[in-house]
Parts: C-alpha cells; structure tokens; sequence
C-alpha cells in the first residue's frame, strides 16, 4: 500500500496512524516523516512535539543518524517551539559537530566508502557551523546564509534551499545506509 500523500498534510491522528503501520506502506519515508514537522502547518505545537516523541520511539535510531545527513532538520526537529539563546545555538551544534565525528568513526570501521564531506568553512570565526560537516551538494553545503543574519531572511532562504533540494535521491542513500547498518 502507498500513503500517498505528503506528510506535511497530515493531520496529528494521520501521523500515529500511518507510524504504527508504517511496514505497510512501501512509500513511508522516516526522514520525510520529521522532515514535515516543522512544515505542517495543521499541527500545533504541542502536536508536533507529539508526533515527534511517538515518531521517536520507533525510529529514534534513524533520526540520531540526521545528526550527519541532514543535522539543520535535525536541529529543527529537535528544538520544536524552543526559543533558544545564541549560546544555546552554539551548544547545540558544538554537540552535532561530536556527535558528526562519532557517526563517522563508527562508520568508517564498517565501510570504507562512506560517502562525500566536506567541513563548512565560510570564513565567519563566529559561525556556528564552523567545522560541521556536510555532504557534498547537500542544501546546507550550498546555503550561505548564517545565524547571525536577519532570521526572516533566514528562513525564506531555508524554505526555498530546501525545495531545490534533491530530497529523494537523498533520501535513497540514506535508506541505503540505514540498511546496511
Ligand atoms: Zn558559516
């Protein structure tokens, strides 16, 4: 069976739904199922933290993985409805850059060829993503715009990366590696 439908329509109920029968479905997609929250705009809050917490007793293995294939939803998905300082934001990717470094020490012993990254290096001494590393032709390899700039212009700038973003051949390689975990 297919869902065949975008996850960022779904409603809460849809969402449990569809994670305690996701086997069933040949087009359920982990990543595309916490990508959609921050998007979904029939959610609220307290609903997407729902989903995510239920979503995480499941595929909480997978979702760690994001913290290298795709660490800004990660991050997005992680501090939903959080107002965070700048000094939380420095921590937080202080901690993924860690974590980054594990995922790869760990997967380098089990294959040799892991994949294409490179570290961000935009020149900012104060940028956060100094030293994070990122996959080649990824939309945070190619996204310029920082934290410390204007956040609506941010934000736009994100929303509009991330539809030019090549979601589903990324999203292929990650089920590729997830499966050879
Ligand atoms: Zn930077």
């Amino acid at each position: 069976m297919k869902i065949d439908r975008q996850f960022n329509t779904l409603t809460l109920l849809e969402y449990f739904f569809y994670i305690d029968n996701y086997k069933n479905y040949s087009d359920f997609n982990t990543l595309g199922l916490y990508r959609s929250l921050p998007e979904n705009d029939k959610l609220s809050t307290d609903d997407k933290i729902a989903v995510r917490e239920y979503a995480h007793r499941t595929f909480r293995k997978s979702f760690d993985f994001l913290q290298l294939k795709d660490p800004q939803t990660f991050v997005d998905v992680t501090y939903i409805g959080e107002e965070l300082t700048s000094g939380d934001v420095k921590m937080i990717w202080n901690n993924i850059r860690t974590n980054q470094q594990k995922i790869l020490a760990d997967k380098r012993i089990k294959h040799r060829n892991f994949g294409d990254y490179s570290k961000h290096n935009c020149g900012r001494e104060n940028c956060v993503w100094n030293g994070i590393m990122i996959r080649q032709g990824s939309w945070l390899a190619e996204n310029n715009m920082h934290f410390n700039s204007d956040k609506n212009k941010y934000q736009q700038k994100l929303k509009s990366e991330r539809r030019k973003f090549d979601r589903k051949k990324e999203t292929q390689l990650i089920r590729k590696e997830l499966e050879n975990e």
